[in-house]
């Protein structure tokens, strides 16, 4: 069976303050999104082509809609012939003599952006239609319909936009110097400039050795300071789903979170079949979380005076911030152990279990409620964290609905069973498991249900 090999890319971001004044990156800035503003209306005016458009073809159009260029002479006969004098959206409106560099990169980010925002809004169509369709079902059931209220996706604008930089408009892009070159607008003529910004932390530059590449350096704005982002590339390999699960021996790691009081994982390395390979707890000492829930408590005990909170404000937001930074370094941690060990284990996919949207318990108030909304936040950070990180070494991961996984008994898959604390009795086969380690072990199963269940459907 050969194994399709599927190159993924992955990223990694360094930003540093740019210190010093920027006052010219300030002027670049507002003419880079006033160009790009002008772009996006123009392609706007232009919808019903932009989905044949790529970045080539695109450029091409809007260069026709837009550049200005004088007809040439004939020698012989002195007719003037070609050029574009007089293009429908002229861009010399907005900007005179605007190089042609940083035009095409600026029509590439409006393309870009523009297709970005129309397969969204395809996307809500297509809901829209099926809620509709539904709806007629329904009120021909003599039920109600039920109210498509979703807002369709706005057109983008280039309001909060940060600057491309491509080859040709910046030099010695590094992060052993605190120096790098751009091209920007001085108020008289574009040049380069040497922008000086704060160094890299060293810590930040551990992550990085030389199978990452340097991509192109941007530049974005917040609260009035200036940042420099240089982005970083890999590339590495994966098996999709469905070819690891034909391959000869594949073997899931499966995790069950216990994100509460006590933050615990429970890993098992499942194979097909059900077998179970290996099992480990992980719980880490050093993350421990008893600080967060005297935050919490602070946070429950200041709200509480408050009553009903006015939309769009924030009450303790110092509070949250700093529950939030605890957590997230808990969710580091946690996801690079669970990537280390999948990588001992010889696992190539790691399976978490998909939470259901959150409901807020109606019968928990104060702290106790926050809790179990952080516990939910942790869980889905530690999924996001364990992907890219575990996307860089070659593995994936898979979510699965979390359909009775923790009450089916993982060795006679029956449902009749009953659960104490972390001991979970089977009735059926009179069996006694650790509540987690059965959890786990479904999760894994689950995944290989999955794909058996994927790969009918295609043969079929
Ligand atoms: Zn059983």
């Amino acid at each position: 069976m050969p194994v399709l090999k599927n190159v993924i890319s992955s990223k990694q971001r360094i930003k540093r303050f740019i210190t010093g004044t920027p006052e010219m990156i300030r002027q670049t800035e507002e003419i880079y999104r006033a160009v790009l503003g002008f772009y996006l209306n123009v392609i706007h005016d232009n919808l019903d082509k932009l989905p044949e458009w790529n970045r080539n073809s695109g450029t091409r159009a809007l260069e026709k809609l837009t550049v200005r260029t004088e007809p040439r002479t004939n020698r012989k006969t002195g007719e003037k012939f070609g050029g574009n004098p007089n293009p429908p959206y002229p861009i010399d409106t907005v900007w005179p003599k605007f190089p042609a560099y940083l035009r095409r990169a600026i029509i590439a980010k409006a393309i870009g952006m523009a297709q970005s925002w129309y397969s969204n809004y395809r996307r809500w169509l297509r809901k829209k239609e099926r809620m509709q369709a539904r709806n007629e079902r329904r009120v021909a059931e003599g039920k109600k319909p039920i109210p498509f209220d979703e807002h369709p996706p706005k057109y983008p604008t280039a309001g909060n936009v940060g600057m491309t930089f491509y080859k040709g408009d910046f030099k010695n892009l590094s992060l052993k110097t605190n120096t790098i070159q751009l091209k920007v607008w001085d108020g008289y003529d574009w040049r380069f400039i040497t922008v000086e910004v704060e160094p890299t932390s060293h810590s930040r530059k551990l992550h990085l050795d030389d199978s990452w590449e340097m991509t192109v350096p941007s530049i974005y704005e917040k609260e009035g300071l200036f940042c420099l982002v240089t982005a970083f590339e890999k590339k590495s390999n994966v098996i999709k789903f469905a070819d690891y699960y034909l391959s000869k021996n594949p073997k899931v790691l499966a995790v069950d979170l216990n994100l509460g009081r006590r933050n615990r994982a429970v890993c098992a390395l499942v194979g097909k079949g059900g077998t179970v390979h290996k099992v480990r707890h992980i719980s880490l000492a050093a993350c421990n979380t008893t600080d967060v829930h005297r935050l919490l408590g602070l946070i429950a005990r200041d709200v509480s005076g408050l009553g009903i909170v006015p939309k769009g404000h924030r009450p303790c937001k110092r509070l949250w911030r700093k529950v939030r930074a605890v957590n997230d370094n808990y969710a580091h941690h946690l996801s690079k152990q669970l990537v280390d060990l999948a990588v001992e284990w010889g696992a190539r996919v790691i399976v978490f279990e998909n939470l259901k949207r959150f409901r807020p318990d109606r019968d928990k108030h104060g702290s106790a409620r926050m809790r179990r909304r952080i516990g939910y936040w942790l869980h889905r950070r530690v999924i996001k964290h364990t992907a890219y990180k575990a996307k860089v070494r070659g593995i994936l991961v898979a979510l699965i609905p979390p359909k009775d996984t923790s009450n089916r008994c993982s060795l006679c898959g029956s449902l009749d069973t009953s659960r104490d604390g972390n001991v979970l009795k089977c009735r059926n086969c009179s069996i006694v498991h650790n509540s987690h380690i059965n959890a786990a072990i479904n999760t894994g199963t689950a995944w290989f249900v999955r794909e058996e269940k994927r790969l009918r459907q295609k043969t079929a």
